[in-house]
């Protein structure tokens, strides 16, 4: 595992060169959906700190126990949530993630406005954008995009922080990817997360701050458990 940990690294750092852009400037999100927290734990030995989950529960059963077994030393992990996320999960989610990247319609916006004041804490919020407008993906269709980061920047102010795309897993991904960026870029969001096993280096030469790579790191998921991107948290 840590050697291909090392080889995507290495990767994102010669895409982040070809493209000209500053050393440091793509986040990799480990994607360690469906992997025991053994296997987290060998990444986090290996250096790496962001990890990205796509079900609430999962993520609560891995990462505060990571997090204790650390100790107060170590410099910290921090947790992406990249799935669909179901209303009722709001408060879990917003006690456990360092980052929320798939708020996707005004009612899941309002669920965390209200768990946000419950639990007295509100993480960095992305929001999903479906960019092909695929019927069956998540994600705010691109046309109501603009108005509802309108919304999310008025309520959630700095703690919206920039958008997340899947984009169709036929085609030439650069186009959305594109889109993606000039639409965070309109909107002075600094963060775009974009780019996964198949893209991630194609989606740096096209402005991804983060990317979000899962099973050229961890290997191929079990077909069964959360295999698919985006599925219900
Ligand atoms: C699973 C998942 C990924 C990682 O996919 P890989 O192809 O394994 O790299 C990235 N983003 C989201 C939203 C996912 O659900």
């Amino acid at each position: 595992m840590s050697a291909r940990l090392y080889e995507v690294q290495a990767r994102i750092a010669e895409a982040v060169a070809r493209a000209g852009r500053a050393p440091g400037s793509v986040t990799l999100v480990a994607v360690s959906k469906t992997h025991p927290v053994e296997v987290v734990r060998e990444a986090v030995d290996a250096g790496q700190a962001v990890f990205g989950e796509n079900r609430v529960q999962e993520a609560a059963a891995k990462f505060p126990m990571l997090r204790a077994s650390l100790g107060p030393a170590h410099p910290g992990l921090a947790v992406h949530l990249i799935g669909g996320l179901q209303t009722n999960k709001a408060r879990d989610a917003v006690r456990l993630a360092d980052v929320i990247e798939s708020l996707d319609r005004p009612r899941l916006a309002d669920a965390l406005a209200d768990a946000a004041s419950k639990e007295g804490r509100l993480p960095r919020l992305l929001i999903q954008v479906n960019v092909g407008d695929e019927p069956q993906k998540a994600g705010v269709p691109r046309a109501e995009a603009d108005a509802f980061i309108r919304d999310c920047r008025a309520r959630f102010g700095g703690a919206l922080a920039g958008l997340m795309c899947i984009p169709p897993a036929e085609g030439d991904p650069a186009l959305h990817f594109d889109w993606l960026a000039a639409c965070a870029a309109h909107h002075g969001l600094a963060t775009v997360s974009m780019g996964m096993s198949g893209d991630y280096e194609c989606a740096i030469a096209h402005g991804a701050t983060h990317v979000r790579v899962g099973s050229a790191i961890f290997g191929v998921r079990a077909a069964a458990a959360g295999s698919s991107a985006g599925g219900p948290a």
